[in-house]
């Protein structure tokens, strides 16, 4: 069957057991595959069969659930990372080199920024950073001769600032440039940015898609409609033969739908070896099992919160694309019309001190780092990831001094609401 729909898709996309198979999806732990004879092997060393042969490349339990993001995001192929961080970098290191150039939204997950303008930069890759919020104009005033690639987050972790992707993609595309959207906030539940001209979509499966805090994993997802074979000199990667393949050049061997995750899979994983355990795949897909469920309660949690904390004599301000007013009401409409997440952004007076004094009294949300799971939890940037920075810097950066981000989890709402209530009372 075709067109099935996301809750679907959700539980049963990407694996069909067959005859006597077992239903759930096997975990293959094997580093090794075996073969009757060497020419066999031969075959996938030149990438002229497809099989396994090595787990730092490709494993059954990783392709599975890999085909069923694939199938969530409406893409052609894909692949399991070991990290957000690995797809990110993946994603852009598969067409970038020394000497290359990036577009780049500026609001976006702080090891993602670490990851473009520190590490990226030493091996010779340059970002130009644009407000998401930018004209037409001045994005594509940011493009350069050696641009080769464009990339956002569809609501920016943690500003929550929500991607206008057709401008991006309309840009993007006008240079001859692929759009990559990390979609982690939002997952394919809420939107598809592929579905808006994105052309790879990735995640970190470490978020909602997991969603239980369990495990650390990253997606990377093509639409397979860029066509780098227009551009033959500025994406050769893809275009002209892989030596170490035997001469294989990836968009004639496997078309534009399934060029640019091969060459990711037998460059990029092979060399660097960032691949998911099959034991977290498993475990990442059984997040996915319920992933249109949970994201449901999530917003609507967000929702209800949100709305209290608006409401709040002590609380200065509130970012959520879902209130009306909010500065990405209009653009959420449009691209996350069903919700957008569960992460929320505010402030509370008596800046930062009270900051941390409401966070301490707290007794159903964690003070953690990490985000976006079925356990409520909140961070203060300002002590914790961003605290190098000075009042001044932190401004400048979309994060004010008093700033709280708060992941609504999956509990009840009453509960949640009920204990930010008491915390406030506190301060
Ligand atoms: C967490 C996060 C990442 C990095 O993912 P890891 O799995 O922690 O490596 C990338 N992008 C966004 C939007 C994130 O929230």
């Amino acid at each position: 069957m075709s067109n099935l729909h996301r809750e679907t898709l959700c539980v049963q996309g990407g694996y069909a057991a067959k005859n006597g198979e077992p239903r759930q999806i096997p975990i293959i732990q094997s580093t090794t595959f075996k073969y009757d004879s060497s020419d066999d092997m031969a075959k996938l060393f030149d990438l002229e069969a497809s099989g396994y042969f090595y787990s730092r490349l490709q494993n059954p339990t990783c392709d599975n659930v890999a085909a069923k993001i694939c199938a969530l995001e409406g893409g052609t192929a894909a692949m399991l990372t070991s990290s957000g961080q690995a797809a990110s970098f993946f994603s852009i290191f598969n067409i970038c080199g020394c000497g290359d150039h990036v577009v780049c939204s500026s609001s976006i997950y702080g090891g993602t920024f670490n990851l473009f303008s520190v590490t990226l930069k030493r091996m010779g890759i340059e970002f130009t950073f644009v407000s998401p919020d930018c004209t037409e104009d001045e994005l594509n005033a940011a493009f350069k001769d050696n641009t080769k690639a464009v990339f956002g987050e569809t609501i920016a972790n943690p500003a929550l600032c929500v991607l206008d992707i057709e401008k991006f993609a309309k840009a993007a595309h006008s240079h001859g440039c692929p759009l990559i959207i990390d979609n982690t906030f939002a997952t394919p539940i809420n939107c598809r940015p592929i579905e808006w001209g994105a052309d790879i979509v990735i995640h970190s499966t470490t978020k909602y898609m997991d969603g239980h805090g369990a495990a650390v994993g990253g997606c990377i997802v093509d639409s397979g409609k860029f066509d780098w074979t227009k551009y033959p000199e500025k994406f050769s990667g893809l275009c002209t033969p892989d030596d170490s393949y035997h001469g294989v050049t990836y968009t004639e061997r496997f078309g534009l739908e399934g060029a640019f995750i091969t060459k990711a899979t037998a460059q990029l994983m092979r060399d660097f070896g960032a691949i998911q355990s099959p034991q977290n795949a498993f475990i990442l897909n059984l997040g996915l099992e319920s992933l249109h469920v949970r994201m449901k309660r999530h917003c609507e949690n967000a929702q209800a919160v949100a709305e209290f904390l608006q409401n709040h004599p002590k609380v200065s301000w509130v970012n959520y694309c879902g209130l009306k007013g909010d500065k990405y009401y209009d653009l959420a409409q449009k691209y996350l019309p069903n919700g957008s997440c569960g992460v929320i952004s505010f402030g509370v007076s008596g800046g930062r001190e009270n900051a941390k004094k409401f966070m301490g009294e707290l007794k159903i949300a964690a003070i953690e780092t990490h985000v976006a799971d079925a356990h409520s939890c909140c961070l203060h940037p300002a002590s914790a990831t961003h605290r190098q920075m000075s009042d001044e810097e932190l401004i400048a950066a979309g994060v004010s001094p008093d700033l709280i981000r708060f992941s609504c989890g999956i509990e009840s709402a009453e509960d949640l609401i009920a204990d930010i209530e008491q915390a406030l009372s506190k301060i």
